[in-house]
């Protein structure tokens, strides 16, 4: 990186410029006399006079006073709301300039990296908005009222929100629902200043082929003010609801829900179906946010691994065994691994309701837990990873090495690891032809994807 003597712009400065790119994010970015500046709410062409908000020795923040041209790429109309959360940062985009977009940042991270590998365009979906099967909205007093919303951008300040725009409309509504009973049972809100008040969040999660519904109420305490009333009122008005919860969370922390929850009406779980097979989801399980999505990624995933009946397969980070059983209908023996216990608990669970019997899952980190397979000679063929953002860990990466499993198949929700980990799998032979992303988040900056890699 060029080291700037001095930045070419200050705080506070007007100036004119042209968008000339988009951050992963989905900042517009201008440069003067080549240093960045990121802009909210700006895209690629546009023309716009721009007050510089912050500086910054390797760049600077500045926000628009007045557009001067339009991309014809932009929505007209788009909520500001959207953008100032980060809910939909990308939702002033046409949605074909998303795909594009998203195909790009994994091809320019491929240049980076040195990675031969074609990206193919992301496959999207046909109706990009209200997808997502899942909400956590925080619950706060704002103006001396309840409030559900969504925090600005880099801030615990809540904006308050009712149409979330990428939310099932069903969940939006359930919170609305949720947020004024709380206000008629007077319940307090949670307060992070002085650590006191009751409800932080509301959880809401839906089965889109089930429209079952669950509802977690996350809590400082275990007492709830009219619990009773209104888990009554919530089953009247929600007729959907197959469960409410309370899930307690007395830390002062970021993390959203606690480590124990109570059912308090119907089902410990939630249930939904992916391509055939049905699942249990309890409240601190991973389940893919966009069902519609999910069912194009699997199958994808699975015709990479090229399954025949003969294989024997471990899904690293297998969550509540979705990827696993959805396999195991393939293969001779799947072998999951995963953290989240209540996760494998529900994976297991969910084998026998779907009467799959050649599966095994474990509990333990994956780096660990395939370190045990290896020592143990496992003969397997296909290796399926779908780790969190953060990719494989070096140890895990190792583990492969030695390992050598024929086949991997690679599905990430994050671009930047995603290369990082290929070129340290090349380091063990392994090569890919293509990537193949899939839109799991529309209107989000986030990108899914999958690359099957062999051995040389
Ligand atoms: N394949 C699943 C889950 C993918 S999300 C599905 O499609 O639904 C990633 C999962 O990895 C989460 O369930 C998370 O709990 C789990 N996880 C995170 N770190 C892990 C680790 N070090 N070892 C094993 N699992 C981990």
């Amino acid at each position: 990186m060029t080291n700037l003597a001095q930045p070419a712009v200050t705080k506070n400065q007007d100036l004119e410029v042209t968008i000339q790119d988009l951050t992963y994010e989905g900042m517009g970015v201008a440069k003067v006399a080549g240093f960045p500046l990121f802009i909210e709410d700006a895209l690629p062409g546009e023309k716009m006079q721009v007050h510089v908000l912050k500086v910054q020795k390797q760049y600077g923040f500045a926000k628009v006073v007045k557009r001067l041209t339009d991309s014809p790429d932009r929505v007209a109309g788009a909520d500001g709301a959207y953008i100032r959360t980060g809910i939909a940062p990308l939702s002033i985009l046409a949605y074909p300039a998303q795909l594009k977009f998203k195909q790009r940042q994994i091809e320019e991270l491929y240049k980076k990296a040195r990675l031969a590998i074609d990206v193919l365009p992301t496959i999207g979906m046909k109706h990009p908005l209200g997808y997502r099967n899942k909400a956590q909205v925080p619950v706060r007093m704002v103006n001396g009222e309840l409030q559900t919303g969504f925090y600005k951008k880099h801030s615990h300040d809540l904006v308050p929100i009712e149409d979330f725009l990428i939310q099932d409309p069903k969940i939006d509504h359930a919170i609305v629902v949720v947020r004024d009973l709380l206000r008629k049972y007077k319940v307090p809100a949670y307060d992070e200043r002085t650590n006191r008040g009751v409800i932080r969040n509301i959880m809401v999660r839906r089965g889109h082929a089930t429209r079952q519904m669950m509802i977690v109420l996350v809590s400082r305490t275990w007492q709830v003010p009219h619990l009773k009333d209104i888990v009554e009122e919530i089953t009247l008005a929600l007729p959907e609801v197959t469960s409410v919860v309370v899930n307690l969370n007395d830390k002062r922390t970021n993390v959203i829900l606690g480590r124990k929850s109570k059912t308090i009406y119907g089902q410990d779980y939630l249930l939904d179906k992916l391509l055939g097979s049905e699942f249990q989801i309890s409240p601190v399980s991973f389940y893919q946010v966009n069902p519609v999505q999910t069912e194009v990624l699997y199958t994808q995933a699975i015709e990479a691994a090229g399954l025949t009946g003969k294989e024997t397969v471990i899904d690293a980070y297998s969550g509540i065994g979705t990827i696993s059983l959805t396999m195991a209908r393939h293969a001779k023996h799947v072998y999951g691994v995963e953290v989240v216990e209540s996760a494998v608990r529900d994976a297991q669970a969910n084998a026998a309701r779907n009467h799959i019997k050649n599966v095994t899952f474990e509990v333990g980190k994956a780096e660990d837990v395939i370190q045990k397979w290896k020592d143990a000679d496992l003969p397997v063929d296909v290796l399926m990873v779908d780790p969190p953002r953060k990719g494989l860990d070096k140890s895990f990466i190792d583990a492969v090495g030695y390992m050598k499993p024929p086949k991997i198949v690679y599905v990430s929700c994050n671009p930047a690891t995603l290369a990082r980990d290929l070129q340290l799998l090349a380091g063990f032979g392994y090569t890919a032809k293509q990537t193949q992303p899939v839109d799991m988040f529309p209107q989000t900056q986030h990108i899914e994807s999958i690359t099957a890699l062999t051995l040389d």
